[in-house]
């Protein structure tokens, strides 16, 4: 009897140990342990497109372009068009230029008026000096073109044409058009609408405010106070 019970338990613990010494199943297979040559890691996926900026094709220790630093001024370049007292185009293509300072300081202004839903638009910027000569043989008097020989405030790109527009891009009425030669166009003729007047008062405390100066004869030009800067003769590209 004794030896029955021993054999019954050996057996048991040789049935047990038998089940315990089974061979573990094989794991799952798993694609990644799979061994693989190594090889460079594959290149980053593509950003999504994103619009390039316009390229920088000038100097610009010496010049700013102003739709490059605010794209929300806007541009009405009559000098690139048959549209303005000489009736001929004078420049190749509209781009506006200043000296970084000055054009600085437009968008200040710009900005300042942003805060009413109002904007700056430009008539013209900086003017060649070989643009000036052009004028010049057009109309060689001192009263409506400065002489090439001794410069403007354009030919220096510290002097701006400008208006106010408001939010949909319309011109505030100034009361003559830009390049008016009369008295309609000087500072202190006041026998204008009150709005008028009002809007002109407008873009002559907005400039002041960012150090621009006023010209007696010519609501829409302002030059650049704080600093002076050469004549030049520097001619933009066209895209
Ligand atoms: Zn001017």
């Amino acid at each position: 009897m004794k030896y029955l019970a021993l054999s019954l338990l050996l057996g048991l613990l040789h049935c047990t140990g038998r089940v315990s010494e089974r061979p573990a199943p094989p794991p799952p297979s798993d694609p990644t342990t799979v061994a693989v040559p190594q090889q460079p890691a594959p290149p980053e996926p593509a950003e999504p497109e994103l619009p390039t900026p316009p390229a920088i094709d000038y100097d610009t220790t010496q010049w700013a372009e102003i739709t490059h630093l605010d794209p929300t001024i806007q541009l009405d370049l009559r000098y690139a068009t048959d549209n303005n007292f000489v009736k001929e185009k004078m420049y190749d293509c509209p781009r506006c230029f200043f000296r970084p300072d000055v054009a600085k300081a437009l968008v200040m202004a710009h900005k300042q008026l942003k805060k009413n839903g109002l904007g700056l638009k430009m008539y013209d910027c900086y003017r060649p000096r070989p643009i000036q000569w052009k004028l010049w043989n057009k109309v060689p008097d001192p009263r409506y073109v400065a002489d090439p020989r001794k410069g403007s405030m354009h030919n220096r790109g510290m002097a701006a044409d400008l208006t106010i527009v408001d939010g949909e891009g319309r011109e505030l009425d100034m009361g003559t058009d830009f390049d008016f030669f009369g008295k309609e166009a000087y500072h202190e003729f006041t026998g204008l609408p009150k709005q008028v007047l009002d809007n002109r008062q407008l873009l002559l405390k907005t400039m002041e405010d960012n150090s621009f100066r006023y010209t007696t004869t010519e609501w829409w030009h302002y030059s650049y106070i704080p600093k002076t800067f050469p004549i030049d003769d520097w001619l933009w590209e066209c895209k």
